[in-house]
């Protein structure tokens, strides 16, 4: 890939917004309220923003390999704090996708290195799910079905945080679970059941 193209590139972003509405930038530059934060895989073929029609200002995004929630990662802990107590979203979305490489590299047993604990928290996915997932024969259905329960588990380890339980209690925040069908570039809603999850893991995980 030549770079220059790159910059030939934004220079002429910057034309086209500029000849809708000349005091786009100016706009920009005074600060962002976004109502959603996603959190989505690294993948390049799942662009935040493109996907979902939205431009800059209208989402904040964090993205790391296979869309994953982990309590004890700093980055996306931090970027859920700021976005949920300090920008005030009112929605936080888990979106995964379609023939996620870091779901099947975690499908199989290889030693990948500085990887591993990353994908261990997949395998703990699947080992939650087992039942279900050894009950599906067809290999694609059953990789399919673990990046949706990967999304769902994710979604549970959000509302695990007090930031979220608090939000959710104080405003009404809502947490969905999506997937991003690669091979069509539908949108889907799991519809995650967000009202009992928190019900039900409030036993053990209420913070707030
Ligand atoms: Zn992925």
């Amino acid at each position: 890939m030549n770079l220059d193209r790159v910059f030939k590139n934004n220079k002429q972003w910057i034309k086209d917004k500029l000849a809708t509405d000349a005091k786009y930038f100016e706009n920009l530059g005074e600060g962002q309220s976004p109502e959603l934060l996603f959190i989505g895989c690294s993948d390049s073929r799942v662009t935040a923003e493109e996907l979902m029609g939205l431009g800059p200002g209208e989402v904040f995004v964090h993205r790391n390999i296979a869309n994953m929630v982990i309590s004890i990662d700093l980055n996306v802990m931090s970027v859920v704090n700021y976005a949920v107590e300090h920008l005030k979203v009112n929605h936080v979305v888990v979106c995964g996708h379609y023939a996620c490489g870091g779901v099947k590299a975690a499908m199989q047993s290889a030693d990948l290195g500085l990887l591993n604990p990353w994908l261990r928290n997949i395998r703990d996915v699947y080992r939650i799910h087992k039942t279900e997932l050894n009950a599906i024969p067809d290999e694609e259905k059953k990789y399919e079905r673990l990046v949706e329960l990967n999304v769902q588990e994710q979604c549970v380890n959000l509302i695990k945080t007090a930031a979220v339980q608090k939000a959710a209690r104080e405003r009404g925040l809502k947490v969905h679970g999506w997937v991003f069908d690669v091979h069509t570039g539908e949108l889907i809603d799991l519809k995650i059941d967000f009202e009992n999850i928190l019900e039900s893991i409030r036993e053990i995980y209420h913070l707030d």
